[in-house]
């Protein structure tokens, strides 16, 4: 047996009762140093270690002085029945970029450590769906990735000019970090990949070159989203604003056209402009057909025409949250990364009958305005909330936070129904650490998708709760941002 090569051991936080781990008599707290002789690097690992039928463990004890040794016997495949406090046990590899856009370097001071990691690393991309620029990926990680068949993956392109690309993310290996992409793409790798577009930098014809540098080069890329930047009143970066509505429009235009070309040469669409596009340009969303799926709908991709087709009835459209490798992992928790949204509810007192609001970003807003006057019914009103936490251009139902929604809320009478996304919520906090229960009205928090609401305003929503929450950072829709702000989203 080896020295463990691991920085942290899987840490127990939780047994489940009568599991094999409990009969075993493994204990939160708990360190599994080795498992059949190994220290797995993440959670990767440790799912394929705890699959074996039966599972020699070395486990270390507060209080005692030395590991110990304990043997499970399970059944192929059976959990095990621990949640482990991590999904990466050695570092998680953080990005050495710099790019003008990025939302972490926009956070208010004395927000929680974890929001401002600034991660990189191809392994939170399979299990997370964060993005990564490959500035750090190494031949060890292709072969691991090959092998493992960790697939999908999401990159962030934002431009295949090396130069131009090494600009925006102002690191000299953006310039040719991307042969990985064709790498993976060669040996049949998944990718999504992302392009967080900077008026004045890279749209425009660097958007056209982009996206023609896609079709030659990557042509076997399953889509690309184009996402607006995000620009908070803490930014210090002079050259980063927010689009225009021309601006808007003309990045419409181009994903209209490259969508042509791109169905005419491969078949498929490939590119889509994110929602907040149409909502700028004030245009209406694009067909649900044309999203081809939904592949980035957790990146604000078709998530209004979803929402929309999923409000109306259309169960197969409430795609909410995806849940993604992760959710098969036993037992491994995302704390740190992107939490559950584990929406508890604040305990309306209303009754049924009472009065209904919604509460929702500003872009959230726009979208279900046209969905609740269809309704037709007098006793349901939006309530906007204007994102003052962050400023700048913030404007969806994601990056509310409970400093804002307390402003509201102290203005809106009592007893009424306050309908609130679970999408701002990440172990039930906001992003600025407060909970439901710091609001100055009890609220009722519905899972961010159509049909979800649909119920929550019928009175016949059953569970509260949702799954993951993961995508892009500032992306758009009635509501889905991602609670993690890092990745070069
Ligand atoms: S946007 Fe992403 S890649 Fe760029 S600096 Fe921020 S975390 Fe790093």
């Amino acid at each position: 047996m080896s020295a463990p090569r691991v920085t942290t051991a899987p840490k127990v936080v939780a047994v489940t009762a009568s599991s094999p781990a409990d009969l075993s008599g493994l204990r939160a707290g708990d360190e599994l140093l080795f498992l059949n002789g190994r220290s797995p690097r993440d959670v990767i690992e440790y799912s394929l270690l705890v699959d074996e039928p039966d599972l020699d463990l070395v486990v270390r004890r507060r209080g005692l002085a030395e590991p110990f040794p304990i043997t499970v016997t399970k059944e192929p495949g059976e959990p095990l029945g621990v949640e482990v406090s991590s999904a990466v046990f050695d570092r998680v590899r953080t990005c050495d970029n710099h790019c003008e856009f990025c939302f972490i370097h926009q956070l208010p001071k004395g927000m929680r450590r974890s929001l401002s990691l600034k991660d990189d690393d191809y392994r939170l991309s399979f299990l997370y769906g964060n993005f990564t620029t490959l500035t750090r990926f190494t031949e060890m990680d292709l072969e691991r990735v090959l092998t493992e068949r960790l697939s999908p993956l999401f990159v962030s392109i934002h431009a295949t000019d090396p130069d131009v690309r090494a600009g925006l993310l102002r690191n000299r290996r953006g310039a040719t970090s991307l042969r990985w992409l064709g790498a993976l793409l060669d040996g049949g790798i998944e990718v999504h990949g992302q392009v967080v577009v900077c008026p004045g930098k890279n749209d425009g014809a660097v958007l056209h070159d982009t996206l023609a540098g896609v079709l030659d080069r990557y042509p076997r890329l399953a889509t690309v989203a184009c996402v607006p930047l995000g620009v908070s009143r803490f930014s210090h970066e002079s050259a980063m604003r927010p689009h225009s509505r021309e601006e808007a429009a003309a990045v419409c235009d181009t994903v209209d056209e490259w969508q042509e070309t791109f169905l005419a040469a491969i078949g498929r669409r490939m590119v889509f402009a994110a929602d907040e596009y149409y909502l700028m340009a004030g245009r209406p969303f694009p067909p649900a057909r044309t999203y081809e799926g939904f592949p980035q709908h957790e990146n604000g991709l078709g998530m209004a025409r979803a929402f929309e087709a999923a409000f109306g009835g259309d169960e197969r459209a409430a795609l909410g949250v995806r849940p993604g490798f992760f959710a098969a992992v036993d037992g491994a928790p995302p704390t740190g990364y992107r939490a559950p949204r584990n929406a508890a509810n604040g305990g309306s007192i209303a009754t049924p009958d009472a009065p209904v609001a919604i509460l929702t970003g500003e872009y959230g807003a726009l979208v279900l305005g046209p969905l609740v006057d269809s309704l037709g019914r007098g006793d349901i009103r939006l309530v906007p909330v204007a994102n003052h936490f962050f400023g700048g251009n913030i404007g969806v139902s994601g990056l509310l936070t409970g400093t804002d929604l307390i402003d509201v809320l102290d203005r809106q009478p009592e007893g009424h129904r306050y309908l609130l996304p679970d999408s701002c919520l990440s172990e039930g906090r906001f992003l600025d650490d407060l909970t439901v229960a710091d609001l100055p009205r009890p609220v009722e928090v519905v899972p961010t998708d159509g049909l979800s609401l649909r119920r929550a305003l019928e009175g016949t929503l059953a569970d509260t709760t949702s799954g993951p929450g993961c995508g892009s950072a500032v992306s758009t829709a009635p509501a889905r941002v991602p609670v993690t702000l890092g990745g070069s989203r």
